[in-house]
C-alpha cells in the first residue's frame, strides 16, 4: 500500500485502521469500542479491552524467543557490559515486582524512579507496568529541587533509586539528593528501595530505606502474574523537558500506548523481532520510555541501554568511536539519537566512522530539536544510511512528523522532519486568526486536530483543566491541540519546523524566527553551535543577538580573531536573510546553556540579556554556561 493511502485510511476510517493495528499486541479481553471521542478534547482508545505493557514487552516473547537477547546494558562509566535474555528479563522484572508488592505497591499506586541508566531501572519500570502501578521516572541528572517538585506532584508510595550515577567518570551521589528532595517535599514516600552499585556510600533511614540486593533476594524466584489493566488505565506520567517554562506532567494510557508503539516499530522504525535497537537517550525522557524500554521490547527486539558519554570507551579512556563499536558488536539495525549528540561526535575524527563494520545498520533516527543541514549531511556521509529526522513531543509519545519506511520507502529531505504520521491530522494555522494556511510555504503554528491518535497524552496528571487550557485553547475559536512550534509545509507536503512560538523576535516591525537566523549562522564553516535570541532594543523593538561556540576554541581567547569572525557571521546572515536579521552582536562562548535533555535554553539566555531573572533553571545542564554569558554582557547575577 502506498503511504498516502495508508495515511488517508487512518484519518477517514480511524476505527477500522486502529482496530487493525490493535492486532499487533496481545489482549486479555479485546477492545469493545475502538474510539470514544464523546468528550473532546479527551479521547479514549480501545475501551473495554484489557492488556498489560509488561506482558507485551516480556512474557509474550517467552514462547518464541526466551533465550534471545532482550536487554543489553553497556556502561562506559563502570566498564560493564551485560546481556539479559527475555527469560532472564522475565525473572528480574518479577523479582522487582514482588519486592514492590511487598512494599504495598498495587494498581494505581505511584512509584517514582530516580535512577541512572542501569538495567535495574528498566526492570523497575516493567515491574510497575506488570503490577499496574503508575511509574514516574525522573531524569537522574536532576538535583533535589526538581526532584522534590516531582515527588510532590506524583505523591509516590515508593521511590526507587540508586547510590549514584556517573558522568564522564565523575560520580554523582543520588542518595543525598534524594534525601534532601524528600525533606523538601510535603509528601513523604512510605518506602525507598535502593540499588547499590558500590559507587557512593549511602546512609539508610531506618524503617523507610531498603537495600535492593538483600530485600529482593527474598523474592529471588518470585512469580508475579501480570495485572490485566483497562486499556484506558494510566501507565505512567512523565514531565516535559521544561525548555519553555514549568514542566507539564504528561499522563499516558496503557492500551493506546502499547498499540501506538507496536505500530510505530513496524511502520516507522521498521525494526524486526530478533534484531537490536540502540537508542542513546535516557529513561528520564520520553524517547527512553518509548524507544529504549517499551517499543523495542514489544517488537521482540533486543534493546541496548547505554550509560556514558558518546566519547568514552569501555576502558574509560576517550573513544569517539564507542557507539559505532557497539553497533558492530551487537549488530544494531536501528539507531535513535539526537542532533545534539551528533554535534558532539562531529568534533571527533571522522575516520572513527570508518573504523567499524556498520553494515547491520539500516537507519539512524534523530529527534528532539531541529536537525540542521550541515549536521545531517555530516552524519549521512559518514554512515551511508538514511538519516531520519522525526518530530514529536513528550505529549505525543511517538513521532508526529517523519517518514514511514515500513509502509513505503519515502525519501527524507534535509531540513524537514517529514510528513504527518498516520493518525495525526496536522494543520498549519494563522497565529492570530486561527485560519488554516493551506498554501505552500505559509508560516503558521503547527497544530493537531482531534481526535488525537493512540499513545497521545490522556491529560495533564491530576489537572484536566490545565490540559485543556494549555494545549487546546491557544487558537481563538477552535478546539485544536497546539504544538507551540512554528512550521511551514512545502508543495510536496513536507513540513519544516521553524522554532518555538515563543522564539520569535520582532525587529522594527518585522517578525523573524530565531531558528532561521541560527540555520544561517550554523552554515558557517567556523561555527560549531549557535543560539540566537531577541533582546529588547529601544529603537528597533528587538534585535537579534547571537551566541556562538566557535569550532576553533582559540577564537575565545583572541579578540582579533573573534572580531573577524563576528564580522563574517554578520555578513553571512545579512547576505542570506537580509540586513534586518543581522545580529546586533555575535558573542563567542565555550558552551551554550541547554536543558538536561540537550535543548537550547533560549528563554534563559534572553532573560539574562535583558537583565531579567531567568526563572526556573532546575532543568539546566550547566549553570556555568549562563554565568559566562552574564560575564560577557557585564550583567550582575
Ligand atoms: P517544555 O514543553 O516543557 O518547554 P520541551 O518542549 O523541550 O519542554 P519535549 O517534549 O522534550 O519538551 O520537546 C518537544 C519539542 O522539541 C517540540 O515541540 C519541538 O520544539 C522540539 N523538537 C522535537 N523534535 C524535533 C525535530 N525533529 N525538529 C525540530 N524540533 C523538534
Ligand atoms: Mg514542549
Amino acid at each position: 500500500m502506498s503511504y498516502a493511502a495508508f495515511y488517508r485510511r487512518s484519518i477517514e476510517a480511524p476505527e477500522a485502521f486502529w482496530a487493525e493495528q490493535a492486532k499487533l499486541i496481545d489482549w486479555q479481553i479485546p477492545p469493545r469500542q475502538i474510539l470514544d471521542e464523546s468528550r473532546p478534547p479527551f479521547v479514549q482508545w480501545f475501551a473495554g479491552g484489557t492488556t498489560n505493557l509488561c506482558h507485551n514487552a516480556v512474557d509474550r516473547h517467552l514462547a518464541q524467543r526466551a533465550d534471545q537477547p532482550a536487554l543489553i546494558a553497556v556502561s562506559t562509566e563502570t566498564g560493564t557490559e551485560r546481556t539479559y535474555s527475555f527469560r532472564e528479563l522475565h525473572g528480574e522484572v518479577q523479582r522487582v515486582a514482588a519486592g514492590l508488592a511487598a512494599l504495598g505497591v498495587g494498581k494505581g499506586d505511584r512509584v517514582l524512579i530516580y535512577m541512572p541508566m542501569i538495567p535495574e531501572a528498566a526492570f523497575t519500570m516493567l515491574a510497575c507496568a506488570r503490577l499496574g502501578a503508575i511509574h514516574c521516572v525522573v531524569f537522574g541528572g536532576f538535583a533535589s529541587v526538581s526532584l522534590a517538585s516531582r515527588i510532590e506532584d506524583a505523591t509516590p508510595k515508593v521511590v526507587v533509586s540508586a547510590d549514584a550515577g556517573s558522568r564522564g567518570g565523575k560520580v554523582i551521589a543520588y542518595k543525598p539528593l534524594l534525601d534532601e528532595a524528600i525533606r523538601l517535599s510535603t509528601h513523604k514516600p512510605g518506602a525507598v528501595l535502593l540499588f547499590d552499585r558500590g559507587l557512593a556510600p549511602m546512609g539508610l533511614v531506618e524503617g523507610r530505606d531498603h537495600l535492593a540486593a538483600p530485600f529482593l533476594e527474598k523474592h529471588r524466584d518470585a512469580r508475579v502474574p501480570c495485572t490485566w489493566l483497562d486499556a484506558t488505565d494510566i501507565s505512567y506520567t512523565i514531565y516535559t523537558s521544561g525548555t519553555t517554562g514549568r514542566p507539564k506532567g504528561v499522563q499516558r494510557d496503557v492500551g493506546g500506548y502499547a498499540v501506538a508503539l507496536a505500530a510505530s516499530m513496524k511502520h516507522i522504525f521498521d525494526g524486526r523481532a530478533g534484531e537490536t535497537y540502540f537508542s542513546t537517550s535516557d529513561i528520564g525522557w520520553v524517547v527512553g520510555h518509548s524507544y529504549i524500554v517499551y517499543g523495542p521490547l514489544i517488537a521482540g527486539m533486543a534493546t541496548l541501554m547505554y550509560e556514558g558519554l558518546p566519547t568514552q570507551g569501555l576502558n574509560r579512556q576517550p573513544d569517539g568511536g564507542i557507539w559505532w563499536q557497539l553497533v558492530e558488536k551487537y549488530q544494531v539495525t536501528v539507531m535513535f539519537s539526537a542532533p545534539t549528540a551528533v554535534r558532539v561526535l562531529k568534533k571527533q575524527d571522522p575516520a572513527l566512522l570508518k573504523k567499524y563494520d556498520l553494515s547491520s545498520l539500516r537507519a539512524l533516527f534523530l529527534a528532539g530539536e531541529p536537525l540542521d543541514e550541515p549536521t545531517a549531511r555530516w552524519i549521512s556521509d559518514g554512515l551511508g544510511v538514511p538519516i531520519i529526522d522525526n518530530y514529536w513531543q513528550t505529549e505525543s509519545g511517538w513521532p508526529i512528523l517523519t517518514v514511514a519506511n515500513g509502509v513505503e520507502r519515502t525519501p527524507s529531505r534535509f531540513g524537514s522532519p517529514g510528513i504527518p504520521m498516520y493518525g495525526y491530522k496536522v494543520k498549519i494555522l494563522h497565529e492570530s486568526t486561527g485560519e488554516e494556511l493551506k498554501g505552500a510555504n505559509e508560516k503558521g503554528v503547527v497544530v493537531i486536530e482531534g481526535p488525537t491518535p493512540p499513545g497521545f497524552m490522556q491529560t495533564v496528571w491530576k489537572d484536566d483543566e490545565r490540559f485543556v487550557n494549555t494545549y487546546w485553547k491557544s487558537v481563538p475559536g477552535k478546539l485544536v491541540y497546539s504544538t507551540f512550534d512554528w512550521g511551514i509545509r512545502d508543495e510536496d507536503g513536507y513540513y519544516y519546523i521553524l522554532g518555538r512560538t515563543d522564539d520569535v523576535i520582532n525587529v522594527a516591525g518585522h517578525r523573524l524566527g530565531t531558528r532561521e537566523i541560527e540555520e544561517s549562522i550554523s552554515g558557517h564553516a567556523k561555527v560549531a553551535e549557535v543560539a540566537v535570541v531577541g533582546v529588547a532594543d529601544a529603537l528597533k523593538g528587538q534585535v537579534a543577538m547571537a551566541f556562538v561556540v566557535p569550532r576553533d576554541g582559540a577564537v575565545l581567547g583572541d579578540a582579533q580573531a573573534a572580531l573577524a569572525l563576528e564580522g563574517e557571521v554578520m555578513k553571512q546572515v545579512a547576505d542570506q536573510l537580509g540586513a534586518l536579521a543581522r545580529p546586533s552582536r555575535v558573542h563567542f562562548v565555550g558552551v551554550l546553556p541547554k536543558t538536561r535533555s540537550g535543548k537550547l535554553l533560549r528563554r534563559a539566555i534572553q532573560a539574562v540579556c535583558e537583565g531579567r531573572d531567568p526563572g526556573d533553571l532546575t532543568t539546566i545542564e550547566d549553570p556555568a554556561a549562563l554565568r559566562q554569558i552574564r560575564q560577557l554582557l557585564g550583567v550582575q547575577e
